[in-house]
């Protein structure tokens, strides 16, 4: 078997789960290796029903001491049944798997391994998996991968499907040299990627996973110095001369630069009459005002007579843009259009042909932009806002729609800038770094569910007082979780506990994108009172009116997302909240989330989230998709990735070329991420 073989050639990998791998983005051999636990499972011991504590994974040996029953609800077929052992009782819970009540028996005694979840005071076991004991003796004590699953595929059937690609495939062709590895104490390829699916313990788990992080370091690392000297100096074809339309933008503002701002845009004004191509990232904390930095820039290439366009990840950000965009240049007689995914073919038809003939200046929008038939007539500058959303691939495939222009990147994301020398190792970086002023800080409550009466009361003076409030509830997720506050419920349970006067509007990531733009400019319009939504709008939008924002069940975000979740009030003037509920309140989760309720300063949350994960907790929620890793962390593995840093800027072009050559699955890897540019 060959890695780039397609995974059919893996016995009882048969056309149907072949759709199902495919769904995940498996499609070869290597893809599967490649596709790593998302976390373990470790099979304790057996625990009396009596010890089980609310929120663990517990495993019982217990009788059945009442035949099970299924009921339908809620969409759901729930199977219950109740098992005891010397110390107890409990109930066992199952959802949509009726088929259990043909394993179980009464009076008979099984393993049981599950959730323990508190149902109205009474503890419940939910989900459990029903294990013989000789299946309880083969897995007690080792560590299990659990992967990122679709409705029809196991975890089993992963696993297995690994286990034969990892016996009938080759894997001792390793592209790290042997200095290298020994240099930097990592293990081999083969020996990685077998114990990163099936560790014997945990410390083999760890090295496992070093040695793969390294790789996605190195690589990028690779990519990056070459797409550096590509870059470097290269003449621009878009010189711009001063400019006039900017300086009048920057007075008609109904406010005054930061001095930040100022200095950020004087580095891009800079770059941009400078004869070389601006290769820079605009980084500052949610909220400093980026927005308008981007628009200058624009507004600057187009006076001088070039084409621009800025990309965000999302549809409703992309029509807030386009809004504050027109607003702000339709009286300088700059002309802006917008191009989504969402609009019809006959309106994207149109907008390709203005962006062709140059009848527009500025276009505005998502991952479209960067659609084949997007073809620009003299496309002078690119922008992407948001860049944690989007991978270094996507913004080269933007720059690539130009002939070399110049480019600024913006981004949220607090980085260090010891580690953003080295990620954006190809761009200038200017930090914003100060909020406007007259921002009143964000003040922040981390409280339990309990304080939920408590809090629609403190919305309902605030929507009173003519303010909008945002509730954040984890994603619709059609699998088990049964305690996820559903958003549809979440809103139909709302308008009922508020009074009639308040307009309560909803958002998810299942709507459609028109759908979701028509609900967010109502409300940016006031049509609605308070908005639930999920993460959907977590990045860039901007309504300053809205003053209060509740976090449902905060203990299942990332610090790095929530405040990035919070930058959405504290936009204008008036005072902001943020209401950071957890549904779990134990030590912990208080301890993590107090990191929110005491800090406003991305910064902070980010260091203070590093040091709460700590390097034992190798698989901390990934805080960014910008980097396109998959296991690598930059916080958590700031060390490795310096490591590889270092050991790839010792390679020289041809040295690359030629490990390419040998190693098609790193030419894979590092062609794309230069955008073409490369060998
Ligand atoms: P972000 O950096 O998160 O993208 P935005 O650009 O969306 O922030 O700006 C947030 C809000 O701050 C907007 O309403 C914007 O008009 C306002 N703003 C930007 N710069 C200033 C400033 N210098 N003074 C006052 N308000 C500003
Ligand atoms: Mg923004």
């Amino acid at each position: 078997m060959e890695l780039n073989d397609s995974i059919r050639t893996i016995k009882g990998i048969g056309g149907k789960s072949e759709k199902l791998f495919n769904k995940l983005g498996i499609y070869t051999v290597e893809e599967l290796l490649c596709f790593y636990p998302r976390e373990y499972d470790i099979f304790g011991k057996i625990e009396p029903i009596s010890q089980a504590a609310e929120g663990n994974i517990v495993i019982i040996h217990a009788g059945l001491r009442e035949y099970p029953k299924t009921m339908a609800s809620g969409g759901l077929k729930i199977t219950r049944a109740r098992f005891g052992d010397a110390s107890g009782n409990i109930t066992a819970v199952w959802f949509n798997m009726q088929f259990v009540m043909k394993m179980l028996h009464m009076g008979a005694h099984y393993i049981l391994r599950g959730k323990v979840v508190n149902r109205n005071g009474f503890l419940e076991l939910h989900q459990p998996k029903i294990l013989s004991r000789q299946e309880y003796a083969n897995l007690a004590g080792r560590m299990q991968p659990v992967y990122r699953l679709t409705a029809g595929l196991t975890g089993n059937a992963v696993a297995k499907a690994v286990n034969i690609a990892l016996k009938e495939t080759d894997l001792s062709g390793d592209f790290l040299p042997a200095d290298i590895r020994k240099e930097n104490n990592l293990i081999s390829w083969k020996k990685a990627v077998a114990a990163i699916h099936f560790p014997d313990n945990k410390e083999e788990c760890i090295q496992a996973r070093r040695r793969l992080v390294f790789d996605e370091f190195f690589i990028f690392a690779l990519a990056l110095g070459q797409l550096k000297k590509v870059k470097k100096s290269i003449p621009s074809k878009y010189i711009m001369s001063p400019d006039i339309k900017t300086k009048q933008l920057i007075q008609s503002l109904p406010y005054k630069l930061t001095k930040a701002q100022e200095s950020a845009w004087n580095d891009i004004k800079e770059d941009m009459l400078s004869g070389i191509v601006m290769n820079r990232l605009v980084q500052g904390d949610v909220g400093s005002g980026k927005t308008i930095i981007a628009v200058l820039a624009l507004a600057l290439a187009a006076e001088n007579g070039f084409q621009g366009a800025i990309m965000v990840p999302t549809e409703v950000l992309a029509k807030q843009h386009y809004e504050t965009f027109q607003e702000l240049l339709k009286p300088l007689g700059i002309n802006t259009i917008l191009l989504t995914g969402s609009m019809t073919a006959s309106q994207k038809k149109k907008a390709y042909a203005q962006i062709e003939n140059h009848e527009t200046d500025i276009v505005i929008g998502t991952h479209a932009l960067i659609q084949e038939k997007v073809g620009f007539h003299s496309l002078g500058l690119v922008v992407t806002d948001e860049q944690h959303r989007f991978g270094v691939k996507q913004r080269e495939a933007l720059y690539s729609k130009g002939s070399e222009p110049h480019m600024l990147v913006m981004s949220a994301t607090p980085i260090p800038r010891t580690l953003a020398v080295i990620l954006y190792g190809e761009l200038d970086i200017s930090v914003i770094d100060v909020l406007p002023e007259g921002r009143l800080p964000v003040k922040n409550c981390v409280v339990g569910t309990n304080y939920r009466t408590q809090a629609y009361k403190f919305m309902q003076q605030e929507t009173a007082a003519g303010h909008q409030v945002y509730i954040i509830c984890p994603m619709v997720d059609e699998s088990e979780n049964m305690e996820a506050e559903n958003v549809t419920d979440y809103s139909a349970m709302l308008r009922e506990k508020m009074p009639p006067g308040i307009r309560v509007a909803c958002l998810h990531g299942k709507m459609k994108p028109s759908q979701k733009n028509q609900i967010m400019e109502d409300f940016a319009l006031h049509k609605a009172d308070i908005l639930v939504s999920t993460t959907v709008i977590e990045v860039g939008i901007n309504i300053p009116n809205a003053t209060v924002m509740m976090i449902e069940n905060a203990e299942r975000f990332g610090l790095a997302q929530l405040h990035q979740l919070r930058g959405r009030v504290g936009r204008g003037s008036a005072q902001s909240y943020c209401i950071f509920m957890a549904g779990n309140s134990s030590k912990e989760v208080m301890d993590r989330l107090s990191v929110l309720g005491n800090s406003n300063d991305g910064f902070y949350v980010a260091e203070q989230d590093l040091k709460m994960r700590g390097p034992g907790d190798f698989f901390g929620i990934r805080q960014s998709g910008e980097l396109d890793f998959k296991l690598a962390d930059i916080y958590q593995d700031a060390d490795v990735l310096a490591q590889a840093n270092k050991a790839a800027a010792k390679f020289e072009s041809k040295d690359i070329i030629q490990l390419c050559k040998k190693y098609n699955r790193l030419k894979e890897k590092i062609v794309p991420y230069a955008g073409g540019v490369l060998l």
